[in-house]
């Protein structure tokens, strides 16, 4: 099972095999969502999705 890091707590979050660049997880441990941006042999690197504040623009 791939995994990344949760850029926010640090923990190991389990990637699903079939996942994709661009879907989105959640940190089992803080809860946040992590956007997939890259997926190389087990490792996954993710970044924290700007689901909340979509309409806090400027
Ligand atoms: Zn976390």
């Amino acid at each position: 099972m791939p995994k990344a890091i949760c850029p926010e707590c640090g923990v190991d979050v389990e990637i699903p095999e079939d996942a994709l660049v661009g879907e989105i997880v959640s940190c089992p441990d803080c809860g946040l969502e992590l956007e997939i941006v890259e997926i190389a042999g087990g490792s996954v690197k993710v970044r924290v999705a700007a689901v909340e504040g979509e309409d806090w623009g400027e």
